[in-house]
Formats: C-alpha cells, structure tokens, sequence
C-alpha cells in the first residue's frame, strides 16, 4: 500500500553537466560520457533505494532534455530549420526545430538506458518518455498539415519504443505530458486519444504525468498568472479517466489544485505529488504525510502512489537526495495509520 515513486527526472551530478540548469551541456564526452551517464543512473538507483522508494527511475540522466533526448533519435526532422514557436501556450518562445518529413525512428532510443538500469536494482522500474502533444509542442510541423496528424505518427514511435522498453523488464512506462494543462481544448479533442495510441497493446503500468512544470521562472511567473484556484485538471480528467492509461501522475503539494477535482479520477491510480520541486527546502515527513493524508480524503489509499510533483532535475542534488528521503518517509507515517 502506497508504494512510493518519483515523477522522473533527478539532477545530474556537477560532474556529469553543469547542476541547477535545464539543458546544461555535458562535461564529458565519449566513452568518458557514457560511462558517466551510467555511474549518475547507479547513484541515483541507490539514493532511491535508502530513501525507501519503491518504483525507481533512473533519473533521466542519458538526455539533455526531456523531449528532444527522444527528439534526436527520430528522422524527419530538421535541425538546422529553426522556427520561432511560443511554447506551452506562449509561456516561453524558443527556436525549435522543424519536421519536415515522415517520422520514424533511427533505431533503439532507450534500450542500453533501460537494460542498464534494469540490471542495477531488484526494486520495480519506471522509465519515462514524453508525450505525443508535448513533443508536438515543442516541435514545429511543416509536412502533416495538423498537430493531431503529427501527435499520432509519434504516438506510433513511442509505442515501439515503449514496447521495446517494457520487454526489458519495465515495471511502469510514463509518457510526460505537461502541455497537457496548457492547451485544455486540444487536449479533449486529441491529446488524450494520442495517448491513447503510444499506450495500445502494453502490457505493462501505463502512466501519464501532468503538471504545470519545473520549478523555473517562466512556469513560476505562468502560475501566478492562473488565480487561486488551478482548475485546468477539471477540464481534462474526465476525458483521462475514461483513458486506457493506468496512472495519472499531479502536483498536489503547495498547489493550488483543489484536491477534490482528483475525484474525477475515480477509474485511475493517482500519483499524488507530495514534494514541492519549485522550492529547495526540504519538506519534513509530516508536511509530506500531511498533503497525502488530505489526497486521500478523495482517492483510496489502495489507488494512491506518493510522489513528486514534477522532476527534480533542476535542484541541487543535496536537495534532491533531501527531497526522496522525505517523501520516504511521510509515506511511511501514513502507511503507519493505515494499519
Ligand atoms: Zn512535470
């Protein structure tokens, strides 16, 4: 009961990429590289474990970037063909790169990743993957003509790699999908149905994680834009909970979502975000057992997995290892009262 697990993303060790910073570049190369995204995944198994966490991801330390660390293995796309896009709604405008042509995959995106951390730890695994409308979203189309036609022939890509992945030996596969709270209508109409598609036939847990972003500026000024009550899930959990997705994976801690919309998600697991990533204080186990113990005044104990709120890539790792051992440990001050 209330098996523990983290959204995805851990901060890079200072001697793997330059810490605190989205898209820092790499500070080795070669078989140095690759050696150190494997020493950082160990690390970061092993963290997990003392902290008492029981769904473990490998902290997406092989990639840069969430999106474009699948983004790079995928022909079709242009990289030189930079367009000016104003991403998740305009939050932010970034040059993004261009699909220009039928999308396919190169070969195995994640398959040495998810073998290697597979063989480090006895404990279920999670791996992560992004979404079809946010990869639309931070991608510019120049060859389908609609976004919906694009987001289904990368739901077919994530389907292989998905199902490659789950033949490792994958527990969970989540599929990221923060632009879902940025554009509600789309969203209804096709997010959720490519979702749908990268989930079709798998075997294994299937989850879905949607938040409103990494603790950075631009989403920090975004929330406060958003009044005191965020009622983006409302529109869309309807729609998710009649979804073939098993989990759904929110931000519950220091958040103004109103838990009792997690109602909605009367069908699903819910993955209740009990660590705040936007801040670097380290929550104590009773703050954690706390925004748990009022999740579940609306989801059973026997659907919900404390989490966090969103990765935690950008944090100093001090505050991260902080942060697992926290959440841990309010986990297991609520399990107590469980019994
Ligand atoms: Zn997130």
């Amino acid at each position: 009961m209330l098996e523990t697990t983290v959204a995805g993303s851990l901060p890079k060790p200072a001697w793997l990429a330059e810490p605190e910073k989205l898209w820092a570049p790499w500070r080795l190369a070669g078989g140095e590289l690759e050696q150190g995204m494997r020493d950082a995944t160990l690390l970061w198994i092993k963290e997990q474990e003392s902290a008492g966490i029981d769904i473990l991801s490998g902290g997406e330390q092989h990639r840069v970037h969430f999106v474009h660390g699948f983004l790079e293995h995928v022909a079709g796309i242009d990289w030189e063909k930079k367009t000016k896009m104003g991403i998740r709604d305009n939050r932010y405008v970034v040059d993004v790169p261009t699909v220009t042509g039928p999308v396919s995959r190169k070969g195995h995106v994640h398959s040495e990743e998810a073998r290697y951390s597979r063989a480090q730890t006895s404990k279920k695994l999670k791996f992560t993957l992004p979404g079809p409308m946010t990869i639309c979203d931070t991608i510019a189309e120049a060859h389908y003509g609609r976004r919906a036609d694009m987001a289904m022939a990368f739901a077919d890509l994530l389907n292989q790699e998905a199902r490659e992945l789950e033949a490792l030996g994958v527990d969970t596969i989540q599929f990221d999908e923060p632009a879902f709270n940025a554009f509600l209508g789309d969203t209804v109409e096709w997010g959720v149905d490519a979702l749908n598609r990268a989930c079709r036939g798998l075997k294994c847990t299937t989850a879905v994680h949607i938040c409103y972003g990494y603790g950075i500026k631009a989403n920090i000024d975004w929330k406060k834009t958003l009044g005191s009550e965020w009622r983006q899930y409302e529109e869309i959990f309807p729609s998710l909970n009649r979804s073939d997705v098993d989990q759904v994976s929110l931000e519950c801690a220091n958040s103004r979502v109103p838990l009792h919309l997690i109602g909605l998600l009367k069908d699903k697991d819910v993955l209740v975000g009990a660590i705040d990533v936007a801040t670097e204080a380290v929550e104590t186990p009773e703050q954690v057992a706390a925004t748990l113990t009022a999740a579940m005044a609306h989801v059973d104990p026997a659907r919900m997995f404390p989490c966090t709120n969103c990765g935690m890539a950008p944090l100093p790792r001090a505050a991260a290892v902080g942060k697992l051992k926290a959440l841990g440990a309010g986990a297991a001050l609520v399990r107590k009262t469980l019994k």
